[in-house]
């Protein structure tokens, strides 16, 4: 089969197209006929690397993917073969006390296709049975491999992390990035009201046709003070931030007594200095969060299955030009998911 391979990190170039033998499904798990994937910023931290962070390599990177089930291995009574399925990308133990909690991503043994073991980018890939969801026949699959990461994401900041409430004012920065498009979704579907930062006025646009009330181009404008003025006296309840040094330390100030912000990532940096001032003085809640538990992940899959939640397509690439896909990743006017096409028969 068709597999994208990351032997070393690098560069684009270091995605190498490679033949490899189908893998066989074992006790308990199936093998999916991949359709489509969706990139996330984790597939370019696995193609980069991260300093101080090993990542078993060779890799068939590839968190988000969907397709149809081709096989299962002994034990499997869940699926069949034919069973057209979207895949929730993290994988845990099953048996430990956080995993009956339903906090799997808090697992000891956590990990993620794509990142921990091969994922996606190949046309064929084993996953644990329970990490199949099936699709509603009406639903296409490129959708399907659009939300799992993105929207699990979002969901656990906005709902588990931060109990997001009508009403509630939620600053979401880099509106254009898949997390952030989600978030919007998700706060509005909370009776939250949205404002954006965003690169451009186009996104600031989309953004607020995507649910925000509001948004601010912080290329061409200082957000601090565009905030202020949209949040008023009392400040903001939330902050969806992934972006870091360059916009954590000032969204403290902003937020209102009993304020969260809440960080899934640090594209600008990770190191910075925070004022704990505010923290305390305002009771503030400075959080973190990666992936959710499995049920989260199906409570969002029947949300988007069932239109409440729509995933937002950026661009489709086939799989052979991944380079391009993740090049894609990087360019300003990104809004939404880049999606691969693994097999153009699988609608
Ligand atoms: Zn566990």
């Amino acid at each position: 089969m068709k597999a994208i391979r990351v032997h070393e990190h690098g560069d684009y170039d270091v995605l190498r197209v490679e033949n490899l033998p189908i893998p066989e499904p074992g006790p308990g798990q199936v093998r999916i006929k991949v359709a489509w994937g969706a990139l996330n910023h984790l597939d370019t931290w696995v193609r980069r690397g991260v300093p101080g962070h090993r990542f078993p390599l060779p890799m068939t990177p590839g968190c988000d993917f969907s397709g149809v089930v081709d096989a299962v291995g002994a034990g499997v009574v869940t699926c069949k073969p034919g069973a057209r399925v979207a895949v929730a990308p993290g994988h845990s133990c099953g048996v430990c006390r956080r995993c009956g909690e339903g906090k799997q991503n808090l697992c000891h043994k956590y990990g993620i296709y794509g990142e921990t073991e091969d994922g996606g980018n190949a046309e064929f890939a084993v996953v644990d049975a329970h990490n199949v969801m099936p699709v509603p026949d009406a639903f296409p699959l490129d959708l399907a491999a659009a939300f799992p990461l993105a929207y699990l994401t979002a969901w656990h900041m906005l709902v588990k992390r931060c109990a997001v409430q009508p009403g509630d004012k939620v600053l979401i920065h880099a509106a254009g990035s898949g997390v952030s498009a989600a978030a919007t979704q998700i706060a509005r579907l909370h009776g939250a009201r949205v404002f954006v930062t965003a690169g451009s006025d186009d996104k600031v646009s989309r953004g607020v046709a995507n649910g925000a009330e509001a948004g601010v181009n912080y290329r061409e404008n200082d957000w601090v003070p565009a905030v202020k003025e949209w949040a008023g006296r009392g400040g903001l309840d939330i902050i969806v931030d992934h972006v870091g040094v360059d916009t954590l330390p000032k969204g403290l100030w902003l937020l209102a007594r009993g304020g969260r912000v809440v960080t899934c990532g640090v594209t600008s940096g990770a190191e910075m200095k925070l004022n704990m001032a505010p923290v305390f003085f305002k009771t503030l809640s400075v959080l973190g969060s990666t992936m959710g538990g499995l049920g989260e992940q199906k409570q969002v899959a029947d949300l988007v299955f069932s239109g409440s939640l729509t995933p937002i397509v950026d661009s489709r690439y086939p799989l052979e030009q991944v380079a391009d896909a993740h090049r894609r990743m990087n360019e300003r006017e990104v809004f939404g998911k880049i999606l691969l096409q693994v097999d153009p028969e699988l609608k």
